[in-house]
């Protein structure tokens, strides 16, 4: 509806420059700004993203909303309010610090609340609405936008700090998903500006599972997908933070893996190498990913590869190969 959507855009745009206001100014937020400050983030990068905080308070934020004279009650069907159990219409981002999301067009859709309290969840993101469908967009697309089809290159993270931190060490091609794992929609968007995607996820499980699937579906949409491994369990804007952009640049992005380097390896934390039967469910694996590569040089090396792991000659494994491209014709 277009209206309704009119006035949703006005309000994320007021709550945009509210929001980064108290932050900027207010007294009670002096500890959001002390924990931005010590996270690292410069003024420039605050001005940038228009980090804001929302007031502490079940009024504030809906008196100002009202004074500008927006109906609340439309406000809560737009999914821009909330509305408690006890029938109140509160802001759900209320005492934390706030990272507005933009779409394409640089308007701001939707709300990230980082809580910095012992408040759950850690991340409160805006729910769905008409203006801000989580898996048709990608945090940062915006501003990244130019710099990726210029560069060939997007750089994919889980969070929206790693996008801050890379951004403000000029490193500009960055996107991230929005809390929610990442769609064949959102893949086909990035392919259209880019070839070559690095996913930079954290190192923990979820974070190389998640990998795992998005470097799939980065696949299926024909992008080059890479790798990249953070070192000592540090998450991108904590390594950034420690090390600087230059060292991020060349140590993780740079030195990312292949997708193919990055499968050998993935599948291999699945089996017990030293047990036959695991080397051999392995190997099949292996052998499937080998098969798809358009390549031959490719499959060649990966081939070697293979061979040289488990002493094995490599005519037989690229005999294999064949027979699974043969098959698909
Ligand atoms: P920080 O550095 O502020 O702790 P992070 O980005 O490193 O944040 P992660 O725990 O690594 O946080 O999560 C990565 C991303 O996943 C977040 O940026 C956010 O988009 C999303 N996320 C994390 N926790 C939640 C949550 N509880 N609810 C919704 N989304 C979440
Ligand atoms: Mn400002
Ligand atoms: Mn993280
Ligand atoms: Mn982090």
């Amino acid at each position: 509806n277009h209206s309704v959507d009119q006035v949703s855009l006005q309000a994320h745009e007021l709550l945009t420059k509210f929001y980064h206001h108290i932050f900027s100014h207010a007294k009670e937020a002096e500890t959001a700004r002390n924990y931005i400050n010590d996270r690292g983030l410069t003024d420039e990068t605050i001005e940038q993203f228009q980090i804001g905080f929302a007031p502490d308070s079940n009024e504030i934020t809906t008196q100002f909303l009202e004074k500008k004279a927006f109906n609340l009650q439309e406000l809560v069907s737009s999914n821009v309010l909330a509305r408690s159990d006890q029938n109140q219409i509160y802001d759900r981002m209320r005492g934390r610090i706030v990272f507005p999301i933009r779409n394409h067009l640089a308007k701001t859709v939707g709300f990230a609340g980082r809580s910095i309290t012992n408040l759950e969840p850690k991340y409160l993101n805006s729910p769905e609405s008409a203006l801000f469908q989580k898996g048709k967009m990608l945090f940062n697309f915006d501003l990244a936008r130019s710099e990726m089809k210029k560069s060939g290159q997007a750089i994919l993270f889980e969070g929206y700090m790693d996008v801050f931190s890379a951004y403000q060490a000029g490193i500009k091609n960055v996107i991230a998903s929005l809390g929610t794992s990442v769609t064949e929609h959102q893949a086909a968007l990035i392919r259209r500006y880019v070839d070559t995607v690095v996913i930079c996820f954290d190192g923990d499980d979820a974070g190389i599972n998640a990998t795992f699937k998005v470097a799939k579906l980065l696949k299926k949409v024909g992008c080059q997908v890479r790798v990249a491994t953070i070192p000592d369990q540090l998450d991108p804007d904590a390594f950034i933070k420690k090390y600087g952009g230059k060292r991020f640049k060349e140590e993780v992005i740079e030195a990312s893996s292949t997708y193919m380097g990055f499968i050998i390896n993935f599948h291999k934390r699945q089996f017990n190498l030293k047990v036959e039967a695991d080397q051999i469910a392995y190997m099949r694996l292996i052998v499937e990913e080998i098969a798809q590569l358009k390549s031959a040089l490719d499959r060649d090396r990966y081939v070697r590869e293979i061979a040289k792991m488990f002493d094995l000659s490599p005519g037989a494994i690229l005999e294999d190969v064949d027979q699974i491209r043969k098959k698909q014709g």
